[in-house]
């Protein structure tokens, strides 16, 4: 017998481990940017799993991709090669400009596996001390315990230490990265645009000068685009905006579609730094997630979805921003790249509550940087989706200015 959605909060909130606050209500499935709850009702999921739905959900060529190739082989372990494994690391390569995939299941993942990269390369050079990274205030890379440390931000951080060596500098700020280098400095991370952090663009030439930075420095530049990446704000890495190349990028979220995978990508200078046995994951590059990805890669580029991004992305940067002008005094700015903006609220706004009131008109969004609304939908939305999304916003923003004091 099937429990009804109620009992099924019920028994949720009684065995699952309370490290989240979902609201009371259980997703059952969805179609494209359309998603379902268990009582039927409708949403526009602008969350999209937090930007990882790249090609919607339930996308057929994923769905027949991945029960194509679960019914024929699921999982090896690097004890050998798999040839949707194989295929998929020379696509990336190629999209990439990069030269060695290295596969792994989540962002941390491949955030851990660069990070691990980039000391053993300097030990391997006989400069065992130097293993300091240079990351930025408000990023965001992961959750265990190397990622962890190069997060930016107190609230991920706080009671989980002692953390490895991470010096944080403002973002967008080349002088204070000059002043933060040492002999120590094996690397630099960076997200070409915050993503966590509230969709924070980088500030023109601040990537190029990171990559004179480290070139002078003989330090390593690592990319982590897990949550830009893979088409999200209209070009394959989002570092290609400004015409920059990493020697390490992390990819993860969008890669999938919706299946978990991560991968770290690498120039040939790093090819030889991690032997045999020095470095690996069970599952990494199994074949149902590496066929699963190259069903993502098929779509976004016989569907464009790259170019649409660009499009439809400029086309909801230019409504959340006719937003701000008609309400000023809530949603003070928006800014974006590609399918991933933001719309800043003003201090005073109940950020939760405005979205608890968007979720109950039908709209998912999340919340980034703690007081902005991130847009993140699947790079196959279209116009209209957008105006009903936008719609929905204007009528939730229209109630707030009515009802709130004024701040
Ligand atoms: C989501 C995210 C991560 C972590 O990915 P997980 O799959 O949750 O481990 C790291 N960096 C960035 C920029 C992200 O957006």
């Amino acid at each position: 017998m099937s429990l009804t959605e109620a009992e099924l909060v019920q028994v949720g909130t009684t065995y699952l481990y309370p490290n989240y606050r979902q609201p009371p209500l259980v997703m059952s499935h969805g179609r494209g940017v359309e998603l379902w709850d268990k009582r039927g009702r409708r949403y526009l999921d602008f969350i999209a799993g937090i930007a990882v739905n790249s090609t919607g959900h339930a996308h057929p060529h994923v769905v027949s991709a991945i029960a194509g190739q679960a019914a024929r082989l699921m999982q090896t372990s690097n004890y050998f090669f798999n040839e949707p494994n194989i295929l998929l690391a020379r696509r990336l390569c190629q999209q990439s400009g990069m030269d060695r995939a290295l596969f792994c299941n989540s962002g941390t993942e491949a955030i851990e596996a660069g990070l691990k990269l980039a000391r053993r390369y300097f030990y391997n050079q006989q400069q065992p001390d130097r293993h300091r990274i240079i990351a930025f205030d408000r990023s965001f890379h992961g959750r265990t315990m190397g990622s962890l440390a190069a997060t930016g931000q107190a609230a991920y951080r706080d009671g989980f230490g002692p953390l490895s060596a991470v010096t944080h500098v403002p973002y967008g700020d080349a002088a204070a990265v000059r002043a933060a280098l040492g002999p120590d400095v094996a690397a630099i991370l960076v997200e070409p645009v915050q993503g966590e952090g509230g969709v924070k663009l980088p500030p023109a030439g601040f990537l190029a000068e990171l990559r004179a930075i480290a070139d002078s420095h003989g330090c390593l530049l690592m990319a982590d685009e897990i949550q830009t990446g893979v088409g999200r704000t209209g070009t394959f890495l989002a570092f290609e905006h400004w015409g920059v190349q990493a020697d390490i990028v992390a990819l993860a979220k969008g890669l999938g579609g919706g299946f978990p995978i991560g991968a770290m990508l690498c120039k040939a200078h790093l090819q030889d730094t991690l032997p045999p046995g020095s470095h690996g994951s069970t599952f990494g590059g199994n074949p149902l997630a590496s066929a699963t990805a190259m069903a993502v890669l098929d779509v976004l580029e016989s569907e464009r979805l790259m170019e649409a991004a660009r499009t439809q992305g400029e086309y909801l940067g230019d409504r959340l921003h006719a937003l701000t002008e008609k309400y000023p005094q809530l949603a003070p700015e928006a800014r974006g790249v590609g399918l991933l903006h933001a719309l800043e609220l003003a201090e005073g706004v109940d950020v939760r509550s405005l979205l608890a009131s968007l979720r109950e008109r039908g709209l998912l969004l999340s919340i980034a940087g703690g007081s902005a609304l991130r847009f993140s939908p699947a790079l196959v939305v279209q116009r209209a989706e957008l105006d009903e999304a936008v719609t929905i916003l204007d009528e939730a923003l229209s109630e707030l200015s009515t009802t709130a004091p004024k701040p």
